[in-house]
């Protein structure tokens, strides 16, 4: 088959073109240095038409979800992106690794653990990488909170607040089979990274509330806004909430000589951090290219992702425990992960 792949860049296959792909992560694979967009997945001839000619994709690299298993005898994709509505998430990503491909997942990874092992499985059988798509991991105010908490900058943390929300959301969001659950899937997700990453831990236990509906007629089967607290070993404990009426983007942390915090903390652009002693400085980077490009090297050099599934797989472990918290009003105890993640 003739190739069409671009000197020393590793081609990307989009699975899915929603909005997260068509705003943020096509864009960002044009500024991307380790890989481009090469292909596209799609259940819309119509996007398939467009997508064509606006990234110039050739034909052959245009799939739908029926013929995507064929994308194994294409040369020009290395990596298959998939940005499908979360529930879809775990048979693209058995398939790309079945047709030998290395693939980045978006988050929520999945909507059980055990959905996360079988993934992290066919990868591992397929002898292909997995990631997930935790763009913050590649951001430096919150590499900065990472480093203050993680090196006890300011001696331990005695306490974090996390939250995120938004107001208002649409579509597959609202169908618990397709999200997985409501909010705290969605954005809630961020607040578990982001307690994970300023601690360098993970919780050993959690306690839920979900909060009265305003909206019972659109939030028929998710929760509408949700507050957890998060227990670490150490007795630190992060108190969090999500919801999809309020709009909430803060980090905060508390720590023996002061504190730091990120807001907002999880937007693509404009994050803006602070410390007792100082305002943080950092450009503005474009966190998807950084993300992508980070997976493509570790695809070329053969090493591990920052973000690999096993850290999905203790995100969906946590997420699940919350919402079984919230469910019995009972604190949840958590088993700690046998990979060490931060
Ligand atoms: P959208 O609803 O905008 O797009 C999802 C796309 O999936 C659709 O456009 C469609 O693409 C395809 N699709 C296939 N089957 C279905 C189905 N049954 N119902 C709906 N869509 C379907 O979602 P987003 O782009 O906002 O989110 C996609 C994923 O990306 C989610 O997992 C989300 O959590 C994640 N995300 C991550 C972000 C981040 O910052 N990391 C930000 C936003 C989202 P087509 O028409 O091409 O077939």
């Amino acid at each position: 088959m003739a190739t069409n792949k671009k000197l020393n860049k590793l081609g990307i296959a989009l699975v899915g073109l929603g909005k997260y792909a068509s705003g943020q992560l096509a864009p960002a694979l044009k500024e991307t240095k380790n890989c481009y967009l090469a292909g596209i997945v799609t259940g819309s001839s119509e996007k398939a038409e467009k997508w064509k000619t606006k990234y110039e994709i050739p034909e052959s690299n245009i799939y739908n979800y029926e013929n995507f298993d064929s994308i194994r005898d294409n040369p020009d994709i290395d990596i298959v992106y998939v940005v499908l509505p979360n529930a879809l998430h775990k048979e693209y990503v058995i398939r790309a690794a079945a047709a030998g491909k290395h693939v980045i997942c978006e988050k929520p990874m999945a909507i059980t653990e055990s959905d996360c092992d079988e993934m992290i499985e066919a990868c591992r059988k397929a002898g292909k990488l997995l990631s997930i798509g935790y763009r913050l991991h590649f951001e430096p105010h919150n590499q900065e909170v990472m480093r203050l908490g993680q090196d006890k900058v300011f001696g331990n943390i005695k306490s974090i607040v996390a939250d995120n929300g938004m107001e208002g959301t649409e579509g597959w969001r609202l169908d618990k089979t397709l999200a997985g659950g409501g909010p705290l899937m969605d954005v809630g997700i961020y607040c578990v990274q982001a307690a994970c990453y300023t601690t360098g831990m993970e919780p050993v236990a959690v306690r839920a509330k979900e909060l009265p509906k305003t909206k019972p007629e659109i939030f028929k089967t998710i929760e509408e806004s949700i507050s957890w607290e998060m227990e670490f070993p150490n007795g630190l404990v992060a108190s969090c909430k999500c919801s999809y009426v309020e709009e909430l983007n803060r980090l905060h942390a508390e720590a023996q000589k002061g504190w730091f915090e990120l807001s907002p903390a999880y937007e693509y652009k404009g994050i803006k951090g602070k410390t007792v002693l100082n305002t943080m400085n950092f450009p503005e980077v474009n966190q998807q290219a950084l993300q992508m490009d980070d997976f493509a090297e570790a695809v070329t050099n053969n090493r591990p992702s920052p973000v690999p599934g096993e850290m999905g797989k203790r995100d969906v472990k946590i997420l699940q425990a919350i919402y079984r918290a919230m469910e019995t009003g009972k604190k949840v105890q958590i088993k700690s992960s046998k990979y060490s993640l931060i």
